[in-house]
């Protein structure tokens, strides 16, 4: 039984991967060479979908608040960085080799002594520190070493008191960043699940130190809310707690959301609570003080931090796992549909002339450049409009409006709906307004 459903979700998980392939979503990168392993390529319908998640991230967490402000931090910083936040010491995973068909495992992933690909014996386990590092300027020597930001939280850190300053804020507020991040990951894989060049959206949030329990009890609740209301099934997500064992060395307390993909439920986001270790640390490294005088309590002191960290190719990966389905499989009226949100579909409306005459194109490519300004369209009049609807369907569209010869009579169209495929007529005066409500953020 076990046995038939893992299978079950391996073959969704291909489908869903040859889709993405198909329709322009996500390709390998540099595939021509063969392409590099856990490197991927948003394709034009991937990069529409990634721009909607991190603008929906950034509406929620920033423009709809006055106590959060963002900020784009560089990617490479100073080395001292990584000292002070514990990375170069101990941002690591322990690595195995198998000494007789070579493949490397995470130490802490492995289930019995022997390699589980080929029985062989493993080496020890050493420990591999996962930072990319390069060199800044042209000589290659150790002076020169600098990292690849492994996560975007530290460059928020050291901006603390630059971006408080300016903003005029007060605590309690927080910092909202969203970037690339680096991690030289020993086992790559489940397609975009676990990549060595990946993006980050984290918030973090600065506290007095005896309110940390209630923020953070606050922001578990709002990150699971911000999965919910961009439709994800509430079956499909839940909390994990980490327990002591598993506790970052910054963390005072943290939780997962966690979703249940083919491969089983991993982590999505992190909410932990980092107390004042980071800041401590940089004040300690940087001999510069971060504390804050808090004009209400009269005290100074150094402010807690609840961070809330989610991936957005994660992010996105759950959105297109929880919004592949195939209808009626095997049969003649067989569906794919892609039923994301909305809010985050890559395009909003497909506009379609029933037939390329009568006058009916040169409406529908009237209302594509009406509406083109507003939303992400797509004029497609190429086949049976059956089969137009169909290729929609998978690319997640939520919205089909068609051009037919009852148009032509009393400037109306129809409005298709994804999901349930049901057809309402609309003026086409009233498009705009109808289409801008549907999709929303
Ligand atoms: P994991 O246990 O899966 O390695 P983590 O606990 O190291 O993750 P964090 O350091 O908390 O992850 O990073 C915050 C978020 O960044 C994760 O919840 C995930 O969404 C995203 N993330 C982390 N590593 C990767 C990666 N290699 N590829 C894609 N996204 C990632």
């Amino acid at each position: 039984m076990a046995k038939k459903a893992l299978n079950e979700a391996e073959r969704k998980m291909e489908e869903l991967v040859s889709l993405c392939r198909r329709r322009g979503f996500i390709f390998q990168s540099s595939l021509i060479y063969g392409g590099i392993n856990s490197c991927w390529d948003y394709g034009p319908l991937g990069v529409e979908l990634k721009n909607n998640i991190r603008r929906y991230w950034w509406k929620v967490m920033t423009q709809e608040r006055d106590d959060i402000e963002g900020l784009d931090a560089s990617i490479i910083m100073h080395p001292r960085v990584w000292e002070a936040s514990g990375h170069v010491s101990s941002f690591t995973d322990p690595l195995v080799d198998c000494k007789r068909c070579k493949h490397r495992f995470r130490g802490d992933e492995l289930d019995g002594e022997n390699c589980p690909d080929c029985g062989g014996e493993l080496t020890d386990s050493r420990q591999f520190n996962l930072m990319f590092k390069t060199f800044i300027g042209p000589v290659e020597e150790d002076a020169a070493v600098v990292y690849l930001r492994p996560e975007t939280a530290q460059g928020i850190y050291v901006n603390f008191l630059n971006v408080m300053g300016p903003s005029r804020q007060k605590i309690p507020f927080g910092i909202a960043q969203i970037g690339k991040a680096f991690r030289n990951e020993i086992t790559p894989g489940n397609f975009v699940f676990r990549m060595r060049e990946f993006e980050q959206m984290e918030m973090q949030y600065f506290v007095r130190p005896e309110t940390d329990d209630e923020w953070f009890e606050y922001w578990k609740e709002k990150r699971m809310q911000w999965y919910l209301d961009m439709g994800i099934r509430k079956e499909k997500l839940r909390y994990h707690e980490h327990g002591p064992n598993e506790l970052a060395h910054y963390a005072r307390r943290a939780f997962d959301i966690e979703y249940e993909f083919p491969f089983g439920w991993k982590e999505l986001e992190g909410i932990h609570n980092r107390t004042d270790f980071d800041l401590s640390r940089h004040q300690e490294y940087s001999g510069k003080d971060l504390s804050y005088f808090d004009q209400e309590l009269n005290r100074r002191y150094v402010p807690y931090i609840i961070e809330t960290s989610a991936g957005v190719d994660r992010t996105l990966l759950t959105c297109l796992v929880d919004a592949y389905d195939v209808e009626n499989p095997g049969q003649k009226d067989e569906r794919t549909v892609l039923r994301l949100s909305p809010k985050i579909a890559p395009v909003k409306a497909a506009i379609l002339p029933l037939v390329n005459r009568d006058g009916m194109p040169e409406i529908a490519r009237k209302i594509t450049d009406e509406l083109r300004p507003h939303l992400r369209i797509f004029y497609d009049s190429g086949g049976s409009v059956g089969r137009r609807y169909r290729r929609q369907d998978e690319a997640g569209t939520p919205f089909g409006i068609t051009v037919d010869s009852q148009t032509l009579q009393d400037e109306t169209v129809t409005l298709r709906e994804r999901d349930s495929m049901q057809q309402i007529r609309l003026n086409i005066s009233t498009l705009k307004e109808e289409l801008l409500k549907r999709t929303a953020m």
